[in-house]
């Protein structure tokens, strides 16, 4: 659609002509703006694009031919209609004017009629052109700009605030659980609700904010001028208007809500993809930590670094579940536990964090010795319910979840572990070092990695870490630590949980050194009788 009022840029460096020409297309309803030379004609549509340009031949500074060529060559946000005007008309004149760039070749003097007839013939290019322009960049369902424009936008407000100084910032809203909207209601009430959320975007948002369908239930919204913390606020906002909206179907009234990322630009932060990317990572987190949320990126980033570019080249994590790498959890705190039983709890079973759970074994929250550490403030701290200090937030991942994108999340965030729960309740743990470890007795265990290819050079074969000899010291340690535990199994006053946590902790700790060093198992016996003497010792142990 051509606006209702088409804006017409008219160059000429004779003034009666500007003060002739403009006066018939102010009277024939075109808002006019006026510039002497093509120089001036240049600086005036990089302020503001004209629908259409009429420009003379003949000007100093720059004529009317390299005005064309310049304008067709600028990346304007739509086309601009160029007709160029000129007291010769040879055909040799039209043509070098139309391979200009011009659309349309105007001999002076030209006349009131002529000129008119023109524009309304150009004004049919110009409504297709804009037709076919709101269609792809406008979103069909919603109406908001498509990403590709989005893009385009945030390129633009990005360089404005590099140059003023100034903070941007970005939201990104993905609808939770939007694929059980269309199955258990239907496709067209997933699209009336996608139209509800675009509606109530727009009803948020201001003027200089821009909104685009990021892709099928994703939203992304870039807010010029504003920084993490007041995104953080508008997105609240947003989020509670959500969560409280009514969205009938049928006999049926539906309910959404949605998980929210923040990110602000800060002077380190390279791109504007880079920026997207954070407010993404930050609505991963909302998704993890259990939806309806909004979550700050600089929240995440707390600890430190993010940026892990590459993943590994061959997919090593191929068919691998949760559940296969995993720590399994023997024990959980219960929320109703008090600090004091807490603290117990991690001094004898050797652990530094734990996940809770409520009466019915569910995953409600995540403690660790920093948490009780803020309670060393007090006395009567000790008595407290574990569920009024444990963190809330708690990064859970289903048991048959590919260990890939648990690889993925740990890569990205600061967060050191995840909980892996079946049905809501957690039976194990994934941290850094859980895949760290496999990943090393993977390596190890294909012999992936060759001797003079190892990361840190190998001392000599009589080194006891790279050798038999460790194997036996290991399996010695192991006997010794399932000795001791069957001892404690024995004194039946004693609470034993805490004692079989920690010692099977360390002996899975073991037990991965005796796999990751499996390989020296077949290596000839270069210690002699220093080696017999180990084996028998440890053989005594039994
Ligand atoms: P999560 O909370 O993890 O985001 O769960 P989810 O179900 O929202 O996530 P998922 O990405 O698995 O599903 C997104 C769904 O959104 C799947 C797709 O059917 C639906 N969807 C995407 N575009 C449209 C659309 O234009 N109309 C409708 N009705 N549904 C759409
Ligand atoms: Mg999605
Ligand atoms: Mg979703």
């Amino acid at each position: 659609m051509v606006p209702a009022v088409s804006k017409v840029l008219l160059v000429d460096d004779d003034p009666a002509i500007l003060r002739l020409i403009s006066a018939w297309l102010e009277r024939a309803g075109y808002a006019v703006q006026i510039a002497a030379d093509g120089l001036e004609a240049l600086q005036s549509i990089e302020r503001e694009c004209p629908d259409f340009l009429i420009a003379d031949w003949i000007m100093p500074r720059l004529d009317g031919l390299e005005l064309c060529r310049r304008v067709r060559q600028l990346a304007l946000p739509h086309y601009v209609y160029t007709m160029l005007l000129s007291g010769h008309s040879t055909p040799d004149s039209t043509i070098v004017g139309l391979e200009s760039g011009a659309d349309e070749f105007l001999t002076k003097p030209v006349s009131k009629e002529m000129l008119l007839a023109r524009l309304r013939a150009g004004t049919r290019v110009v409504a297709l052109e804009r037709r076919l322009n709101l269609t792809a960049n406008t979103d069909g369902l919603t109406g908001l700009m498509t990403q590709r424009m989005f893009y385009e936008l945030l390129q633009k407000e990005w360089a404005r605030a590099e140059r003023l100084h100034l903070p941007l910032s970005c939201v990104m809203l993905d609808l939770d659980f939007f694929k059980r909207v269309n199955d258990m209601h239907g496709h067209p009430a997933g699209d009336l609700a996608l139209k509800t959320t675009a509606k109530l975007l727009l009803e948020h948002t201001r003027a200089s904010d821009s909104l685009c369908r990021y892709g099928g239930e994703e939203f992304c919204a870039l807010l010029p001028e504003t920084g993490e913390e007041a995104a953080a606020h508008w997105a609240e906002r947003l989020r509670t208007a959500l969560a409280s909206q009514k969205i009938d179907v049928g006999d049926e009234r539906l309910q959404i809500t949605g998980s929210f990322g923040v990110a602000q630009r800060y002077d380190d932060t390279q791109t504007p993809e880079q920026l997207i990317d954070q407010a993404d990572q930050a609505l991963l987190c909302a998704k993890r930590t259990g939806r309806d949320r909004v979550i700050r990126f600089q929240s995440l980033n707390e600890a430190g670094d993010l940026k892990i570019e590459n993943g590994p080249q061959a997919d090593l994590f191929e068919g691998v579940q949760a559940r296969h790498v995993m720590t399994p959890l023997v024990v959980c705190l219960r929320e109703e536990e008090t600090i004091g039983q807490a603290a117990e709890f991690f001094l004898r079973s050797r652990i530094n964090s734990t996940p809770v759970i409520d009466e019915n074994g569910r995953l409600v929250g995540m403690l660790s010795e920093k948490d009780l550490m803020m309670t060393m403030v007090s006395l009567d701290y000790w008595q407290l319910p574990v569920r009024d200090v444990m963190k809330p937030k708690v990064i859970a991942y289903e048991e048959d979840t590919p260990v890939r994108a648990i690889y993925e999340f740990l890569c990205r965030v600061s967060i050191r572990r995840v909980v892996v729960v079946r049905e809501g309740r957690p039976t194990g743990c994934i941290s850094r070092a859980t895949l760290l470890r496999w990943f090393r007795n993977l390596v190890l265990s294909k012999g992936l990695i060759e001797r003079e290819n190892a990361p840190l050079p190998l001392k000599d074969e009589s080194d006891p870490h790279h050798s038999k000899q460790r194997l036996v010291e290991t399996a010695r340690q192991l006997a010794r630590q399932s000795a001791e535990l069957l001892e404690r199994f024995q004194k039946d006053d004693e609470d034993l949980i805490p004692f079989i946590v920690g010692g099977s902790t360390g002996m899975q700790e073991l037990l991965y050194d005796l796999l990751a060093y499996s390989r020296y198992a077949n290596a000839g016996d270069r210690f002699g009788s220093g080696l017999q003497a180990m084996l028998a010792e440890g053989c005594c142990m039994e």
